[in-house]
């Protein structure tokens, strides 16, 4: 523990991996220090019902982790990382038995939206074709832009509310309630300012790359990352939760994959009463109630677009959908909740027995919400896939503070390490040009605390540990 190195990263997850790969490349020495016995953060997989169905215990879709412009750098194949592409990347079912499917296609896709056909396949095609110039925007902090003029078209539109974006620009109402289903990712009501902005980002990526999952489980991402960086002689350390920087090795910089409540809680930080007053205003955003299911056979949807799909989203309209996002005060239960299912063994064998399935998916709840959603989500799903429950083998379910218990991170069970609304969407967890700074010169937050926010894409860790390095090594 005297021994002295560069940089000490504080949580092993996505960003926490992304980090401390970054600076061992540039050759400096570094550890990481996990609080759980495995490596990943919110991004592992495991046994949760039966022997031999392995169920992602955090994230399942990452067309983000797919397309990270990290990520992209890094020879984790190498390392065990495969990427499974179902033959649509997300799919929406409606009440009638039909469903819409967001094919890879951008004119497929299109081909289904009736009177919105045109406005969609121009506003996908100009996003797919643009997307390299605005991803390094999209995905940093508060700057000014490398390409102001795209970027002022995109946000025009991406800073809206999903209601209004949808109202403008959309006629059929099952045009809108498919938009929804993505952008309801944010966990925003939809009449947030900038809550249209994932639903833009999510269509925008599933024409540009698909929305792929790691055969095997989500926890391939981490392990490739953690194998890749212990290769370059980078040490994890596992079972070691922090409480007190003063635990851990000399190193002229720490970078911390928490959130800020958990920051404010470790003791031996020299941060000031100001700061330490921001951080304690931070927000935090809906938690999720999640389920997993080990399945006899593969979901019976009525559509076929669904069946085909990885991912499937739930709402049987706009107004429905509306409703579950509104959701706030604890306690408070939409009996038809909006829902995000992912069906990997479809598409990926290995995840179950021969022949058996699983599922995966959650709703949204108000943060620290305990209200077991499980009769309402299988509700939902029942009616675009009669007979589903006859299926069910086991089940798995975690209430918000489960998932908190699980990892630390999730507060309240949020799954994106803060609220995402515009007030905190690229100033978190601070308004600041450079967020990942603490006025502990020691000291960053490397987290989905920090811009661009959620997903398993590792751009949070990757740009703090650029600051770190630039301040300290450079
Ligand atoms: C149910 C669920 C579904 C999701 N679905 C998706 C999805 O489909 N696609 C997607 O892209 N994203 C998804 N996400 C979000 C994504 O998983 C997170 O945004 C991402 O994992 C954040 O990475 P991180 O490194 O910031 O934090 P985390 O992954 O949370 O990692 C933080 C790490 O820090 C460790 N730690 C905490 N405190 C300490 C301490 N004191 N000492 C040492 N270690 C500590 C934790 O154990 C953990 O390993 C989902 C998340 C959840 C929970």
């Amino acid at each position: 523990m005297s021994k002295h190195l560069d940089a000490i990263v504080v949580g092993s997850g996505p960003n926490g991996l992304a980090a401390a790969i970054y600076l061992q490349q540039k050759g400096l020495s570094t550890a990481i220090y996990e609080q759980a016995s495995e490596v990943g953060g919110a991004c592992r997989s495991g046994e949760l019902t039966l022997p031999g169905y392995i169920h992602d215990l955090g994230s399942a879709i990452h067309p983000l982790g797919m397309a990270s412009p990290f990520f992209k750098t890094l020879p984790l194949d190498e390392y065990g990382l495969e990427w499974v592409y179902p033959d649509i990347p997300f799919a929406h079912p409606f009440a009638d038995g039909s469903g819409i499917a967001a094919y890879q296609d951008i004119d497929q896709t299109a081909r289904q939206l009736g009177r919105d056909q045109h406005t969609y396949f121009e506003m996908m095609n100009w996003l797919t074709e643009n997307w390299a110039d605005l991803e390094g925007d999209i995905l940093s902090p508060m700057k000014l832009p490398n390409h102001p003029i795209k970027m002022g078209r995109f946000g025009m539109s991406a800073l809206l509310p999903v209601t209004t974006f949808s109202n403008l620009f959309f006629k059929e109402e099952k045009t809108r309630a498919f938009f929804y289903g993505a952008a309801a990712h944010s966990t925003l009501p939809l009449t947030k300012l900038a809550s249209a902005s994932f639903g833009l980002v999510l269509h925008g990526v599933a024409h540009k790359y698909g929305w792929p999952f790691p055969r095997g489980g989500a926890k391939n991402i981490a392990e490739s990352l953690a194998a890749y960086y212990r290769s370059m002689g980078g040490i994890v350390f596992r079972d070691s939760p922090i409480q007190d920087i003063n635990e851990l090795p000399r190193a002229e910089a720490y970078l911390f994959d928490l959130t800020p409540k958990q920051l404010l809680n470790i003791k031996g930080t020299n941060f000031g009463e100001g700061y330490r007053k921001r951080l304690e205003n931070y927000k935090y955003g809906k938690g999720v109630f999640k389920i997993d299911w080990a399945l006899s056979e593969p979901i019976p949807f009525l559509s076929e677009e669904c069946r085909k799909a990885g991912t499937i989203h739930f709402g049987y309209s706009t107004k429905e959908i509306e409703n579950s996002a509104r959701r706030s005060g604890k306690g408070y239960v939409t009996p038809d909740p909006y829902v995000l299912l992912a069906q990997h063994t479809i598409f990926d064998s290995s995840r179950a027995p021969k022949g058996k399935h699983t599922a995966w998916a959650y709703c949204h709840v108000p943060n620290g919400d305990e209200t077991d959603m499980t009769p309402f989500i299988e509700a939902q799903i029942e009616k675009a896939a009669p007979g589903f429950k006859d299926l069910i083998l086991a089940r798995h379910t975690q209430t918000t503070s489960q998932m908190e218990a699980w990892n630390p991170n999730l507060v309240g069970g949020d799954i994106n390490g803060g609220l995402q609304d515009i007030s905190q969407l690229f100033t978190r967890p601070v308004a600041s040009f450079t967020p990942y700074n603490t006025p502990d010169k020691r000291v960053y937050i490397c987290s989905s605390s920090t811009p661009p926010g959620g997903g398993v894409h590792g751009m949070c860790g990757y740009n703090a540990a650029e600051k770190a390095y630039s301040d300290h090594f450079k």
